[in-house]
């Protein structure tokens, strides 16, 4: 079974090579081989050995490894022999269709998964190649091939932003930092976990997507890459799912090996969901360290947990602070969404910039740096005002002003807090903004304030956002 499984898989492979290889001759008949050998073997290296660079992330260190060390890692990778020359077999290897994610890099070990068990996707737009209800079908099922697998859920919305955007295009397509490259090779792409377009798939338009053995199976080209939108990266397992290069395997037989399945329920084991802690809605004195909303959700933090709220749908989680990032302190202050999807957390004079679950490098820097005078010691409170791209620190009964766009502090500041929020008289212990509106916390109060009126709406306990 095994065997002519791969056997099958072999047989596609050598089909499309060729088929690769043809059409190469064809459109440079004249050109020097050799020429066009180093050609491919830097492009492919370049692609996928090549550490990328953190497209949030400003200073990256340039890779500095040479050609024949990467093609050593490639060639260790597809358990070829170890030569670091670019002989007959490691060139077959590289003219194959495969999918854009690199073998090594930020996507060269099992990443964090998505904290959560239910997740949205949302079909942008459909190819022509298929019917709409085919391409539905095939995004479906490939869907199924993990959910049978995990506790994960998978629910599609047709509007707004998913945690898993997928959508076809060509060349340079939409604003993704990576660029598909004309008919084969690159056959589509995904994102790891995380904001922004963490989770999202792409595919490659100028690909010929079917149901069937001819062209591309869309069906096994989405599983392979929601493989990847749920943390998982390449297996050097020919019969793996997550191997990089496309195989065609029959869609009756169910495509995960062995070597998927462990790799999957290494991140989302059979970990039921910390339901809401009981003390949380049974504490009528409940009390929050900082809160933050994060994309859709409104993170809590209080010691070393964190509670994750969804404010449209009523799941709460639980989780220590420590297992989306070990490396922050626990008793952390004051915590804001900025206007690039970033999570900026405050403890005494020092904070911390978090984009998706990773923390930018050269962090902690201190608070002098956003313009803060040295006898600021600690920040209350943070929010900022998405309407206005303002974020406003609150410490004791004074507030400052920060301009996002400039990255600069305001001037006359600091002011008393009350001048400006009529009604928030006390010290501030965590601020968010939802829908315009702004939540101040103190104890177990909170006030609901309208930016644009100056005025509190309503009074409410703190643990009103916990379905209690
Ligand atoms: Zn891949
Ligand atoms: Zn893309």
């Amino acid at each position: 079974m095994i065997n002519s499984e791969v056997r099958m898989k072999e047989l596609s492979l050598l089909f499309l090579m060729c088929a690769a290889v043809s059409n190469t001759l064809a459109v440079h008949p004249e050109k020097d081989n050799k020429e066009e050998e180093a050609q491919l073997v830097q492009d492919y290296l370049n692609k996928y050995y090549v550490v990328e660079p953190d497209p949030n992330q400003r200073g990256w260190k340039i890779n500095a490894e040479s050609t024949a060390e990467k093609l050593k890692k490639m060639q260790q990778f597809f358990g070829l022999k170890v030569t670091g020359k670019p002989d007959t077999e490691t060139l077959e290897i590289m003219k194959k269709p495969r999918c854009g994610v690199p073998d090594v890099g930020l996507y060269g070990f099992t990443l964090p998964g998505w904290k959560k068990n239910k997740l949205t996707y949302r079909i942008v737009n459909h190819t022509p190649d298929m019917s709409k209800e085919d391409v539905d079908k095939a995004i479906q099922k490939a869907f199924k091939v993990w959910s049978t697998v995990t506790r994960l859920i998978f629910i599609r919305i047709h509007e707004g932003i998913a945690d898993i955007m997928i959508a076809f295009g060509t060349k340079a397509h939409g604003h993704c930092p990576r660029y598909f490259d004309g008919p084969l090779g690159v056959l589509a792409h995904a994102f790891p976990p995380g904001n922004g377009f963490g989770g999202d798939v792409h595919f490659d338009e100028d690909e010929d997507w079917t149901t069937g053995s001819a062209g591309f199976n869309l069906f096994l080209v989405a599983a392979h890459e929601f493989g990847h939108a749920l943390g998982l990266s390449h297996s050097n397992d020919r019969r793996a799912l997550m191997f990089p290069n496309y195989a065609y395997i029959s869609p009756s037989e169910f495509p995960l090996s062995s070597d998927d399945i462990s790799g999957i329920q290494s991140i989302y084991d059979k970990r039921p969901t910390t339901p809401t802690s009981p003390s949380t809605c049974g504490h009528s004195q409940m009390s929050f360290d900082a809160i933050t909303t994060l994309r859709r959700e409104v993170i809590f933090l209080k010691g070393r947990h964190l509670w994750r709220v969804y404010p449209d749908n009523s799941a709460v989680e639980r989780e220590l602070i420590s297992t989306f990032w070990p490396t922050l302190p626990r008793g952390i202050e004051a915590v804001y969404e900025n206007t690039k999807d970033q999570i900026l957390f405050f403890k005494g004079n020092k904070f911390w910039v978090i984009s998706g679950y990773q923390v930018l490098l050269g962090y902690p820097k201190n608070i002098n740096t956003l313009g803060f005078p040295k006898g600021v010691k600690k920040i209350d409170a943070a929010v900022c005002n998405k309407n206005t791209g303002k974020t406003d620190f609150f410490t004791g009964d004074k507030y400052w002003r920060f301009d996002e766009n400039s990255q600069s502090m305001e001037k006359g500041y600091p002011r008393q807090t009350v001048d400006d929020f009529p009604g928030i008289s006390q010290k501030v212990d965590a601020v968010f903004q939802q829908k315009g509106l702004f939540y101040f916390f103190h104890g177990s109060k909170q006030w609901e304030f309208d930016p644009t009126a100056k005025k509190v709406i309503r009074e409410i306990k703190s643990n009103s956002w916990f379905n209690c």
